[in-house]
Formats: C-alpha cells, sequence, structure tokens
C-alpha cells in the first residue's frame, strides 16, 4: 500500500458531520445532547449545520469541547450578494470549520474550481478552517480519470493559497459514494489519499501535517477500517451525522 505519511507525523482524527439541509430546532437538540453526553473525545469533533441554526448549536456547544461550523461562504468578503453568507459572518457565530466545495454545491450551483478555491482563501482570511471537498464522479471513475480529476480540484486551491493550504482540510468525496450507500474500499480510498498527499508535497514541506478526511457513506460498520488507513485523517458524515447513535459510534471508530 502507498502512504506518503511521514512516520510519526501527529495529525488528530476529525470527524464532521454534515446535516445538509435536514433538521428542526427540536430535533437538532435531542441530537447535540445525546452528543454532548456521550463525549469528552479524544478525535476533534464538529458539526456543519444549516446557516439559521448556528446561534442556537453555537450556545448548546459552547465548552462542550464539540466544534460547530458551516456548510459553505461566500467567495467575497462583503458586499452585493443577495442570499449569501460571508466567512466573517460565519466566524461571529465561533465557527471553527467551513465546507466548500462539497459535491452538492460543485453539482446543483455549478461552483467550478476557482469559486471553491476563492471560498477557502475567504475562510481562512475569517480564521475559519475550510474543509475543501474533492471528488470524482461515477463517470469520470470508470474513464479511469479519479487520479486527473482531484488532482485538478485540489491544484486549483493550492495554486490561489500557495504555503497557507497547509492550515486547510481536505476532504476526499467520491460523488458515486456520497448518499449512494456505496463506499470507496478503504485500499481505494488511501490510494486517491496517498496521491492528494503527494501532490500537497510538491507545492509544501508540511503536507505531512495536513489532514485529509473521507466522506461517503460512512457507517459505524466501515469508520474504523477506513480511519485506520495511513493517510485517512478522519471522516466527513452526512446521512449518518443525523443519528446520534451512528454518529457517536463513528466518532469512537476515530479513537
Ligand atoms: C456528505 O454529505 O458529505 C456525505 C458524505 O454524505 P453521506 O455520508 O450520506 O454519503
Amino acid at each position: 500500500m502507498v502512504s506518503f505519511s511521514a512516520p510519526g507525523a501527529p495529525r488528530r482524527k476529525l470527524v464532521v458531520g454534515n446535516w445538509k439541509m435536514n433538521g428542526t430546532r427540536a430535533t437538532n437538540t435531542g441530537l447535540l445532547e445525546a452528543l454532548k453526553s456521550a463525549g469528552p473525545w479524544s478525535s476533534e469533533i464538529c458539526v456543519c449545520v444549516p446557516t439559521p441554526f448556528l446561534a442556537d448549536v453555537a450556545a448548546s456547544l459552547k465548552e462542550s469541547g464539540i466544534a460547530w461550523g458551516a456548510q459553505d461562504c461566500s467567495g467575497h468578503r462583503a458586499g452585493a450578494y443577495t442570499g449569501e453568507v460571508s466567512a466573517p459572518m460565519l466566524s461571529q457565530f465561533g465557527c471553527a470549520h467551513v465546507l466548500v466545495g462539497h459535491s452538492e454545491r460543485r453539482a446543483f450551483h455549478n461552483e467550478s474550481d476557482a469559486v471553491v478555491a476563492a471560498k477557502a482563501e475567504q475562510a481562512l482570511a475569517a480564521g475559519l478552517v475550510p474543509i475543501v471537498c474533492l471528488g470524482e464522479t461515477l463517470e469520470e471513475r470508470e474513464a479511469g480519470r479519479t487520479a486527473d480529476v482531484v488532482r485538478q480540484q485540489l491544484e486549483a486551491v493550492v495554486d490561489l493559497l500557495g504555503e497557507d493550504v497547509s492550515s486547510v482540510v481536505f476532504a476526499y468525496e467520491p460523488v458515486w459514494a456520497i448518499g449512494t450507500g456505496k463506499t470507496a474500499s478503504p485500499e481505494e480510498a488511501q490510494a486517491v489519499h496517498a496521491h492528494l498527499r503527494a501532490t500537497l508535497f510538491a507545492s509544501t514541506p508540511r503536507a505531512s501535517a495536513i489532514r485529509i478526511v473521507y466522506g461517503g457513506s460512512v457507517k459505524a460498520d466501515n469508520a474504523a477500517q477506513l480511519f485506520s488507513q495511513p493517510d485517512i485523517d478522519g471522516g466527513l458524515i452526512g446521512g449518518a451525522s443525523l443519528k446520534a447513535v451512528d454518529f457517536i459510534a463513528i466518532c469512537r471508530a476515530a479513537g
């Protein structure tokens, strides 16, 4: 198995729940209370929630050891961009992370690699950690283009951010695995993560410290094997992050 992790590189595992456009104030309370009472966690845990819930979530998770974040931010700092939410606004709600370039944003909102990179730049400027999502479609995978597609998506971010890329978290999420119940095997996912890390090494000597998490139908029963791969530094969890018992089991699998 190919690995590009420098021996001993300290990368704390990160498990991020992506609630997508789900939840109510009442159901969120139950989910968060269950998470809080299942801690403390040795891995870093974060929930990325719909923007209108941020104030509630911030109040609930304050001093819990669980971080919170948003699912998108604008590629602009401020101005006439009706409907958009800026990274500095998210930072006022105590967000630690923000997802950018999720495949649902790329597909349904036509976000290009350049737009995703601009969002990552805004997030960093506001003191947030962007979690930049990358991944190939089924068609691209079947055409043998996975390595090229994810490298191109990665390089758009590296080209804009330069050395600052070392403050980014990347999420490899094969589009064909998101919400489908199909998961990349641990070996397949590891090979892509190692390829991403090797690409990062060409731009920064700090590549061994950059976290690359895996997303795509991670479940309680496949999480431990995925997370045990040398270049898989945790998970980005969609559907299973909405059920306390499942998300807690996944967080535990991260160690
Ligand atoms: C996601 O939304 O990022 C995701 C990985 O979803 P799921 O876990 O449901 O496949």
